[in-house]
């Protein structure tokens, strides 16, 4: 096929143990997934679940730095569970939907919070403060044949070792089989595409110079800094 320029290169992301990468179609991202957090943004912890979307290209990788975003005084991290899809389908129900999940890792979904909290204020959507260049950063994938149950088990984020967010994946208003029958329900899903699952309770700002910790039960560490 010609193109008119160079299309850009295919977004992916490395898996633990193998040279071979997980190629990234989409990004889909659950908002309010656990109740502590529903509540601390004035929230009611049981409404259904809902979905925003970032960029493929937003993507950052384990151990990379991250320049201080454009447009905010107030960058968040939340720390959160990936999951990996490697078979696609629509309608997908719950007893179905872990065999859809390819892998699972660590993820941060950076927020610039005042563009959010404006954007609430005023009805309109999230989009600039979530979907921003570098606002996804996601480490190393881990195939399911090669992790533990992921249905429970601890998750925390550091900021600079300090411990700021602490829950475990069993705190999840929606389980990761809830949230792909809900997800695929709403679009079919495609192999490549990543499910960022909620955040827990503890959300804060970050200034440069912050390294920035998730780890999760089971799964490889997720490290980035604040340029
Ligand atoms: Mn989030």
């Amino acid at each position: 096929m010609e193109f008119v320029f160079p299309p850009a290169e295919r977004t992916s992301l490395a898996v633990f143990g193998t040279q071979a990468r997980f190629p990234v179609r989409r990004i889909f991202c659950v908002g309010r997934n656990y109740a502590a957090h529903a509540i601390e943004m004035g929230n009611d912890a049981r409404a259904a679940p809902f979905f925003f979307c970032k960029p493929a290209d937003a993507l950052v990788e384990n151990r990379a730095s991250v320049p201080f975003p454009m447009a905010t005084e107030n960058l968040h991290y939340e720390g959160e569970l990936v999951v990996a899809i490697g078979q696609s389908g629509a309608n997908i129900s719950p007893e179905d939907a872990l065999g859809h999940v390819w892998g699972y890792g660590a993820e941060i979904d950076l927020t610039r919070r005042d563009l959010q909290a404006a954007a609430k204020k005023a009805g309109k959507p999230w989009d600039m403060a979530k979907g921003f260049d570098k606002s996804a950063p996601c480490g190393t994938l881990q195939p399911v044949s090669q992790v533990r149950d992921l249905s429970h088990g601890y998750i925390r984020l550091r900021v600079n070792g300090d411990i700021r967010q602490e829950a475990d994946l069993s705190d999840m208003i929606w389980s990761v089989p809830e949230i792909i029958t809900h997800l695929s329900g709403f679009v079919a899903l495609a192999a490549g595409d990543l499910i960022y699952t909620g955040t827990p309770a503890g959300v804060g700002s970050l200034v440069s110079g912050d390294v920035i910790e998730v780890d999760i039960e089971g799964l490889d560490p997720l490290r980035i800094s604040i340029d």
